[in-house]
């Protein structure tokens, strides 16, 4: 290993609990990369370095007493919408653009308290709106792979700087695919865990019901070993699962045989780029020559996900974002004494236009006369789509899709279609509609640009699903290439 910032988490843990290196040493050399690279990448709203400073110190003060977690003294990126106290948490929006959390959300705290090194706040589209991150209201992240192109989102600041060697690791949120897909894109390892594994306190909420943080690492074991350290039961969220923590790394035994691998047409479709549909199936038929075995399945239900989705997700975000009226959080309109006026001038002025289009769709939905028609409706789908789920896994252990069904595209591409952006989702949305655990790992490259493979798996299965993943990877090199940016 020629260079510190080329570590990944697990093999930075063994050089510091062996002490050949400090946590000093690992954190002012991924402060040196972000320096080099970040006025090209930009994957950063808010870089801190004398934090990560004082981390490191600490840290190193752990190994010297003998003590020290797989997290500590490792640098790490959170997305921009995850609470840490006393450091700005912008959402990527100007309506909170000033805003400074007087707490920490309980993911962010978890790693903390394992010694993590907090080296900065990841771009991303406004309140994880978005699929390319071109909805940050500061600026828009580059793609390492070819920096005219978007890395993805919402998590795009996350992707770009785990796959420019920023960081090791970065902590995404995932409502639709925020996850996954800007980890497909930048050809680095996201995860969505279980709906209810990750507390979701002090992650500034999008549509509560669908989001989920999760780690985006250059390896599974690394997603593997950030994800024990986040799950566990938190008071402070009614919807995190009772039960002890699991120990993900002793599941990467990278034995599948005779694990049964659906694969479901219905993600093959219109719209899916032949070089991603192939590197996908080229990857499946790898998963079968270590043992397991793919079968088609159906899943008839996916053609509405979206649609379901696009309900959904703005009714719970118009209501969530009900709080940013001027007077509580953030941008506040002061030019009048009209309340209505600041009102409205506050979130005219604070809000971006997708979130506006988001907050608008959602109220319509919700509105009486409406409310049946459309988010009444879209729950009775979201059921159906659960059980679509649910009858193929009495028949499958996992299923192998693609993550995106596009590569990165030239920046600017669709931001005047959203329709067009809403469909770069429909592989990964119906994962977060029945709050299953999903994976992507690199699996190849079209167009010179990265491909990702989503692995889904039941409610609670990520010790097997991150074992799939991890044999795929033990057996490919795809997760080994980096771009030359
Ligand atoms: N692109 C989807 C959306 O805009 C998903 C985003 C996400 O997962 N946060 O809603």
């Amino acid at each position: 290993m020629s260079q510190l910032w080329q570590l990944g988490v697990g093999q930075a843990h063994d050089l510091l609990s062996r002490r050949e290196i400090t946590s000093t040493e690992l954190t002012r050399a991924f402060l040196a990369r972000t320096r080099d690279v970040e006025e090209r990448v930009k994957a950063f709203i808010t870089v801190t370095g004398d934090t990560a400073l004082e981390h490191s110190t600490l840290a190193d003060r752990a190994f010297e007493a003998g003590e020290g977690h797989p997290l500590t003294g490792i640098p790490v990126q959170v997305k921009d919408l995850i609470c840490t106290a006393g450091i700005p948490t912008t959402c990527a929006s100007r309506m909170l653009e000033d805003y400074i959390p007087v707490y920490d959300a309980t993911a962010y705290r978890r790693i903390r308290d394992r010694g993590a090194v907090l080296l900065g706040k990841g771009n991303m589209d406004e309140f994880g709106m978005g699929s390319s991150c071109e909805n940050s209201a500061f600026f828009p992240t580059g793609n390492p792979w070819d920096l005219s192109r978007i890395p993805g989102g919402s998590s795009g600041g996350g992707a770009a700087a785990v796959a420019s060697g920023e960081v090791p690791y970065a902590l995404g949120s995932d409502t639709g695919g925020s996850i996954r897909q800007p980890a497909a894109m930048c050809g680095v390892v996201g995860l969505k865990p279980t709906y209810g594994l990750v507390s979701r306190y002090g992650l500034v909420a999008y549509a509560s019901s669908l989001d989920q943080i999760g780690p985006i690492a250059r390896s599974v074991a690394d997603c593997a070993l950030v994800l024990e350290a986040l799950t566990g039961q938190d008071p402070k969220d009614a919807t995190t699962l009772p039960g002890q923590p699991r120990d993900y790394i002793s599941a990467l035994n990278g034995d599948i045989r005779g694990m049964r691998i659906g694969v479901p047409e219905e993600y093959f479709g219109e719209g899916t780029q032949p070089g991603v549909s192939g590197a996908v199936r080229e990857a499946i038929a790898v998963l079968e020559s270590l043992g397991a075995a793919a079968f088609p399945v159906s899943l008839p239900t996916t053609p509405h996900a979206l649609a379901c989705y696009y309900i959904i997700a703005p009714s719970e975000c118009s209501a969530n974002l009900a709080r940013y009226d001027g007077v509580k959080y953030g941008y506040s309109f002061q030019d009048t004494n009209d309340t209505w006026e600041a009102m409205e001038q506050t979130r005219e002025r604070g809000f971006g236009m997708e979130v506006k289009r988001r907050i608008m769709l959602g109220a319509y939905a919700l509105s009486s006369g409406y409310y049946d028609a459309y988010y009444l409706k879209a729950q009775q789908v979201r059921t159906l789509i659960r059980e679509d789920f649910a009858r193929v896994f009495r028949k499958v252990d996992a299923l192998a899709t693609p993550t995106s069904p596009v590569v990165a595209f030239p920046k600017g591409e669709k931001v005047n279609d959203p329709v067009q952006m809403y469909l770069i989702d429909v592989c990964t949305l119906p994962v977060n509609i029945a709050g299953l655990p999903g994976i992507s790992v690199p699996c190849g490259f079209s167009d010179g640009l990265p491909v990702g493979m989503q692995l889904i798996g039941p409610h609670l299965s990520e010790p097997n699903l991150l074992n799939l993943a991890h044999a795929y990877e033990q057996a490919t090199d795809w997760h080994r290439m980096r771009p030359g940016v």
